[in-house]
């Protein structure tokens, strides 16, 4: 077997009893990124010297007696938008194309303290605004299962350095669905952690009270192994929970019997691809057969695109044209030249900094915050966010879980959606409650379409049972077979 073909907790297994070192890992996630990079551009900067620096330092450590940690060796690949010490971070934004931060964002940090390798930065949508990656202010990634296809967004750059097997593993960031939507695109599982789960230090906001970072992974164990690295207080985020880490892996076996999983029956209805339905419905049928009971459960707010996708995209444009302030040119990133003053020099640099996509939601955002029409939306918005909530509170009550599809179709083509931002939105309508009602999702593959397209599906929990959640996406890995995998 190449050791690309390994998952991160194998070769976290072979690195500690020697079998494999974690230099020759970082050799391999780079051959893999020199040999199909090129086509599938999943990276905006590879850190060639210090993923071999990393994992030498690993394989000393090893060779000493010492055990470097549950990821020890791994190489992690890690979106733009995740502060990296001494490592470019441009949210793949041309405003901070020269931007080095000086410290690691906690879950990063995490990361390395846990023995991981960070190989480099992976591409998304500008600021994580977007659902294909097409956005980036660089390039576009390509889909590695076709090429003629985005690879979903916005943490499309580390889904896809994943299934290329251009990373072990990956962390991505999820607003809306931006790690569940391209996991599902590109056949890797996702993890969107509870709201507070896993700390926002060093996550650059696009909107704080809906961004969580979590795992992008080949399997369900590996995303559980990540969870349990990067999840936990952290005194430095105020929003992280002070709800301790679980040994997420140990209790994956555990099975759903009994379990009650929720079916909403307007996340299946209209619109969506009948062989997306045929592969969620497949992945229903394994948890089934596992013991589970299904239910037929009401999102009558959430399962709404007219309610939830409104709500989701004024509250997350009016953070964002809050956040985005901050790049003025002053402070740190891209300064416009041959200003005359102030104001100019503000104007010029966001004018030349910003993308077409990241202006437009600054644009609407301050008008929805605007006196005189806060009460209409962004008001209006924050109750519609409430009766979301109570929509996943009662269906809490009916079930444990809830399975339903991550997005209405498979991947789409590159350019298909582009010029039509409304299209681009809808295709969130799986996705975005999960966020303003701040529960955990994950996407696990769950079957292909009839052209070879990864299909996920999509299982959300009550907040903070990530545990529960994983354990369902495990049973329905083992029960669909190795075939919905990327390889
Ligand atoms: N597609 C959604 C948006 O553009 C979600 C993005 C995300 O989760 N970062 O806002």
């Amino acid at each position: 077997m190449n050791v690309h073909e390994l998952t991160a907790y194998d070769l976290r297994e072979k690195v500690l009893n020697g079998e494999a070192s974690a230099e020759g890992a970082a050799w391999d996630a780079l051959d893999r990124i020199e040999a199909r990079d090129g086509e599938v551009r999943a990276y905006l900067t590879v850190d060639r010297e210090g993923a071999l620096r990393q994992g030498m330092e690993i394989d000393r450590r090893v060779r000493q007696g010492e055990r470097p940690g549950a990821l020890a060796g791994v190489p992690v690949a890690v979106k733009d938008v995740l502060c990296t010490k001494g490592l470019r971070t441009t949210c793949a934004s041309k405003i901070l194309h020269n931007f080095i931060p000086p410290y690691d964002a906690t879950c990063v940090a995490r990361i390395r303290a846990a023995g991981g390798v960070i190989v480099g930065k992976t591409n998304c949508d500008e600021f994580a605004m977007g659902s294909s990656t097409e956005n980036s202010g660089f390039f576009p990634t390509r889909n590695p299962h076709d090429l003629e296809r985005v690879p979903g967004g916005s943490s499309g750059g580390s889904a896809a350095a994943v299934a290329a097997g251009e990373a072990f593993a990956a962390l991505g960031t999820d607003t809306g669905g931006s790690i569940r939507q391209p996991a599902s695109f590109c056949g890797v599982v996702g993890l969107k952690p509870t709201y507070g789960r896993v700390s926002r230090y060093g996550l650059v906001a696009y909107a704080c009270s809906l961004d969580q970072a979590g795992p992008m992974t080949k399997d369900v164990r590996d995303a559980a192994l990540l969870l349990s690295v990067i999840a936990g207080r952290d005194a430095q985020d105020s929003t992280s929970a002070d709800v301790p880490a679980e040994d997420y892996v140990g209790v994956l076996a555990r099975g759903v019997e009994g379990l009650r999983v929720g079916i909403p029956r307007e996340y299946f209805a209209e619109g969506l691809d009948p062989e997306v339905k045929a592969a969620v419905m497949a992945a229903a049928g394994v948890l089934e057969r596992a013991g589970a009971t299904l239910h037929d459960v009401s999102l009558p707010v959430a399962g709404h695109p007219e309610y939830a996708i409104s709500a989701y995209y004024i509250i997350a444009m009016a953070e964002a044209s809050a956040n985005l302030a901050r790049f003025d040119g002053v402070k740190y990133g891209h300064r416009a030249e041959g200003a005359g003053d102030l104001l100019e020099m503000y104007c010029k640099t966001r004018s030349e900094g910003f993308g077409e996509e990241v202006k437009r939601r600054i644009m609407l955002g301050t008008y929805a915050l605007s006196a005189g029409y806060y009460d209409a939306y962004y008001l209006k918005a924050q109750k519609v966010r409430t009766l979301i909530r109570r929509d996943f509170e009662q269906a809490a009550e009916a079930c444990d879980l809830i399975l339903s599809p991550v997005a209405p179709t498979p991947a789409f083509r590159v350019g298909e959606k582009r010029s039509d931002p409304l299209q681009m939105y809808l295709s969130d309508i799986y996705t975005v409650a999960i966020n303003l009602a701040g529960i955990p999702g994950i996407s696990v593959p769950c079957g292909r379409s009839a052209s070879g397209l990864p299909i996920g599906a999509q299982i959300l929990g009550r907040p903070f049972e990530e545990a529960l959640v994983l354990r369902a996406a495990y049973v329905v890995e083992q029960g669909i077979g190795g075939d919905a995998h990327a390889r």
